[in-house]
């Protein structure tokens, strides 16, 4: 069972390749703390883990954590058996030290690994399950070898569903909805929001509604106004009949004391390669960051849809 590692999944502030039927079936956090789970078309196959520390993240062992979280696996399981560690030993993950224990829990079999990423100051947690007979050499080593932590970029790439982009380093994912044919991700930072939105089968949808305006107000004014409530007048100024749109709007407070002004952007076209409509849009307090939804926009790119 030597599959290769083709497929990429930049999500939550990791990159990494597992094998192109593998996909991601669940997730949560963002923002503190994350967790994802990628799932083979039969079983569970890897969980990652990461927890954002405000203590020095040299005062963090990757021993220590495996042990803790071992230990709190067993705690919270309802089989009453003990781990049994078959095997300890040292791993590297994108230059960091890594540590991992070859364990079995009741009929499991894991690999846990886990590391300090100083640039991030993240602590990490990957376990792969390993299939029964399956040996830790089989695919693992390349799936550890392509995990990116830590760039030296001012963005984290995303990847998924066939969709990438790229979102500034300050903003972190707060909310998401993802089903097929239909994300929506809510990034938030200190002074600003974005919101990442797609929806497939657009060919049907322009088919549906004539033009991309209609079918923008349509399918995604909801999310857009989920993101924040300011967006409501740009979204009054599409029309029905645009086949591209891009809106924006500084609202001025009348007075200094009722607060900052704040920039708004928004932006939608349809991109036939991924028969998909894209849209983002950009909520912030600081001006000088204007720039940064239509930077997200023009990074939006979808894989040529395969039929
Ligand atoms: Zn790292």
């Amino acid at each position: 069972m030597n599959k290769e590692v083709s497929k990429t999944i930049s999500w939550l502030e990791v990159s990494f390749k597992v094998p192109s039927d593998w996909e991601l079936v669940a997730d949560s956090g963002g923002i503190t703390e994350a967790y994802m789970r990628i799932d083979s078309p039969s079983s569970v196959k890897l969980e990652i883990k990461w927890e954002r520390v405000k203590k020095k993240v040299s005062d963090f062992f990757p021993y220590l954590t495996l042990d803790n979280y071992i230990k709190s696996i067993t705690k919270d399981s309802k089989q009453k058996v003990n781990p049994k560690i078959l095997e300890k030993g040292n791993a590297k993950v994108n230059e960091h030290k890594a540590a991992f224990y070859r364990w079995q829990f009741g009929s499991s079999n894991f690999v846990t690994l886990s590391w300090v990423c100083e640039p991030e100051s993240k602590i990490f947690l990957l376990q792969y399950t390993l299939d029964e007979g399956e040996d830790k050499s089989s695919i693992l080593p390349e799936i550890v070898k392509s995990v990116s932590c830590h760039n030296k970029e001012s963005f984290y790439p995303f990847e998924i569903f066939d969709v990438s982009f790229a979102i500034p380093k300050e903003f972190h994912l707060s909310r998401r909805k993802l089903a097929i044919g239909k994300a929506e991700l809510y990034f938030l930072s200190q002074d600003s929001k974005i919101l990442v939105t797609w929806v497939g089968l657009a060919n049907y949808q322009i088919k549906k509604y004539g033009f991309l305006g209609k079918a923008v107000s349509n399918l995604m004014s909801e999310a857009v106004k989920a993101c924040d409530n300011d967006f409501s007048s740009l979204l009054k100024a599409i029309k029905p009949t645009d086949n591209f749109i891009s809106l924006e709007k500084t609202n001025h407070p009348s007075l200094p004391i009722l607060g900052k002004a704040t920039f708004l952007s928004l932006d939608a076209k349809l991109d036939e390669l991924s028969n998909k409509i894209f849209l983002v849009a950009f909520k912030t307090s600081s001006l000088e960051k204007r720039e940064v939804g239509r930077k997200v926009f023009v990074s939006l790119k979808g894989k040529p849809e395969v039929e």
